[in-house]
Parts: C-alpha cells; sequence; structure tokens
C-alpha cells in the first residue's frame, strides 16, 4: 500500500461523533512503514475515541496496518477524574450547571436554554453545551439547527451565538435533525468530551450543560471530568415522573455532584379565555420531592401554550415573552445563584 493511497482512505474516515474527517483535524501524525507494514500514528488524547477509531482503521485496511497513538498524547490521558475528585476539561469555565431529569420530555432542554438566557441577561458570559445525546433540542430552541460546525485557525471549534449565549450541541455534527442517534455512549462521551476541550468557549461565567435525561453514562463522566458546581433537577408533578426523579437525585447525591435545586415544569395550566387555573398533574409534587431529599426549590413553570410555541419557534419565552413568562425563569436564575455565589 501507498503512503498517498492510505491517506486518500483516511480522509474519508470521520472521528467518532464529528461530521469531520480525521485528515481534516490533522490528527494523523504520520504514516510510516516498518518491515513492510504501514505504521500509523494518531496524535489523539481521548482513550475511548482512540480505541472506536483503531478498531474501524483496522477494519478499513483489513488488518493490514498497525495502528499507534503518538506516546506523549497517552500520558496525558492516563489520569482520569473520579467523581470525589474530578478533572477539569473546561478551566476557561468558572462554575458548571448541570441540567437534569429523570425522563425525556419534562422540559429539560427548555429550562437549560431559558436559565443561560436568564444568567446571560444580569451581565454573565455563559456557555451552553446540549449534551444530549439522545434528543438534542437546543439547536432548534435557539435557532442555531441550520448551522453547521466551524473551525477556527487554531483548530478550535467556534461555538454558534444568539440571545447572548454561546452555543455547542450533539445535534450539530449530525447533517440533518432528522438524523437518527444511534451512537453508543462510549462514542458520544468522547464526542462530548472533545466540545469540552475543543471548543472555543473563551472565558465563561457559567458553563450550563442540557443533560441527556436519566442516570446513564454520561452523567457519570460529566461528573468525572469536570468540576460540577450545581445540578439543577427538572421534573413535571406527576408520580411517575417524580420516580423517576427520586433516581436521577440519588444518583447526584451518590456521585458528589452538588445540587442546586428543583424545578417544577409544567406545574399547572392557566386556561387562556377563563382564567381558571387547572392542576392537571396534581400539585405539590416536586416542593415535596425537594422536601423528602431536602434540596432547594427553585420554582415553578406552568404548562403555557405560549411557552411551547416560542420555544419551539427559538425564540426563548425568557427573552421573547411577556413578563409573567419571563419572571419563571429570572426567579429561578435567581434562586439558583442564591445557591452558588
Ligand atoms: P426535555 O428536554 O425534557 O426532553 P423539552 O425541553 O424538549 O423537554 O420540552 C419538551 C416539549 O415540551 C417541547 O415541545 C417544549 O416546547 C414543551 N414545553 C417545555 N416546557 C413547557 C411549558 N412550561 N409549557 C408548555 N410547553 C412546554
Amino acid at each position: 500500500m501507498r503512503k498517498e493511497d492510505i491517506l486518500k482512505s483516511l480522509e474519508k474516515v470521520k472521528y467518532p461523533g464529528l461530521d469531520r474527517s480525521i485528515v481534516d483535524l490533522k490528527i494523523i501524525k504520520s504514516i510510516e512503514e516498518e518491515n513492510k507494514k504501514p505504521i500509523i500514528t494518531l496524535s489523539m488524547q481521548n482513550d475511548e475515541a482512540f480505541q472506536v477509531l483503531q478498531k474501524s482503521l483496522q477494519d478499513l485496511f483489513d488488518n493490514d496496518v498497525e495502528i499507534r497513538r503518538e506516546a506523549s498524547m497517552q500520558k496525558k490521558s492516563i489520569n482520569y477524574g473520579d467523581t470525589a475528585n474530578p478533572n477539569n476539561r473546561a478551566p476557561y469555565a468558572k462554575r458548571v450547571i448541570a441540567v437534569t431529569s429523570g425522563k425525556g420530555g419534562v422540559g429539560k432542554s427548555t429550562v437549560s436554554v431559558n436559565l443561560s438566557v436568564a444568567l446571560a441577561q444580569k451581565g454573565f458570559k455563559v456557555g451552553l453545551l446540549d449534551a444530549d445525546v439522545y434528543g438534542p433540542n437546543v439547536p432548534r430552541m435557539t435557532q442555531t439547527a441550520d448551522e453547521k460546525l466551524r473551525w477556527n485557525d487554531n483548530n478550535k471549534i467556534i461555538p454558534s451565538e444568539n440571545f447572548g449565549i454561546k452555543i455547542m450541541s450533539v445535534g450539530l455534527t449530525t447533517p440533518s435533525s432528522d438524523t437518527p442517534l444511534v451512537w453508543r455512549s462510549s462514542v458520544a462521551v468522547s464526542a462530548l468530551i472533545q466540545f469540552l476541550e475543543d471548543v472555543d468557549w473563551g472565558e465563561l461565567d457559567f458553563l450550563v450543560i442540557d443533560m441527556p435525561p436519566g442516570t446513564g453514562d454520561i452523567q457519570l463522566t460529566m461528573a468525572q471530568e469536570l468540576p460540577i458546581t450545581a445540578g439543577v433537577i427538572v421534573t413535571t408533578p406527576q408520580p411517575v415522573a417524580l420516580d423517576d426523579v427520586s433516581r436521577a437525585i440519588m444518583m447526584f447525591k451518590d456521585i458528589n455532584v452538588p445540587i442546586g435545586g428543583l424545578v417544577e415544569n409544567m406545574s399547572f395550566f392557566i386556561a387562556p379565555d377563563t382564567k381558571k387555573r387547572y392542576d392537571i398533574f396534581g400539585k405539590g409534587g416536586g416542593e415535596a420531592t425537594a422536601k423528602k431529599y431536602d434540596i432547594p426549590f427553585l420554582g415553578k413553570i406552568p404548562l403555557d401554550m405560549q411557552i411551547r410555541e416560542f420555544s419551539d419557534e427559538g425564540t426563548p419565552p425568557v427573552a421573547m415573552g411577556d413578563k409573567l413568562q419571563k419572571d419563571y425563569y429570572r426567579n429561578i436564575a435567581d434562586k439558583l445563584l442564591a445557591q452558588i455565589l
């Protein structure tokens, strides 16, 4: 095999989880030959991504090549964090807020977006990382879904910007919004670590992370690789949602993530015509759960047709809504700040 042919094949290979070729990303350190066998040396830090790539390259070349990693890179990543004493992959962020929920569809992304914008409205520098690999809604909710990944001259990814916040989403790594995200979680984890390390976030007062729902690998890895200042947990008030959220609370407690508080979303409904209030999913469930686990209750947001419309059109209610809608999110931001500043 000639070096040029190998390089040509490598140009078609994408970095795990990213829609960009490993040649473009300049991680091919060298292509050499030892005893007639080509040796491809990769310059990459992430263990998991290296293993995934090593396997796919060996398959690509029918095991006729050897895939190595640049030695200096290996040393750097030996030191993995644990949840009690995590690494800091985001030293540019003064504080990290992880927003999570027990299950999907409760409004976690809506809260992440509006909380981030509320913090920016107070004058803080805010980055929002959409880590919800299973339902990356942040691009749609911030009108950044049509953007493509762009790199600056230092090979750092340029985040999108809208409503005063910087935004990066795992959703932007797929060609269209309906591309299925059937990533194995280890690949998703490597893509997220790449986003922490290789996005040009600049200095941030807050890095807000929209986590996937539940209690899986990604939550655990984030807690190992980042000193999370506060976890924010979003729930709806009905008992089935509260069962799931209890598990999320227990996981955060178990892995030493301080809990900033609980947000109850879709708490009640005010009929637009009669202004009558309906407690569709029951009443007081979120507050009772917060009390049970001894965590702060950050506030309630009603089920509001306009909140849904604003959110799904990419105009966050905290920026474009009426005073009442803005205040729901601003009060939550104030209560959270009171916990962590
Ligand atoms: P999750 O991140 O938990 O999956 P999302 O934030 O994507 O949930 O919200 C799910 C859907 O519910 C979206 O269509 C969103 O616009 C809508 N939604 C979220 N919060 C509210 C609310 N308070 N009132 C009405 N619709 C809401």
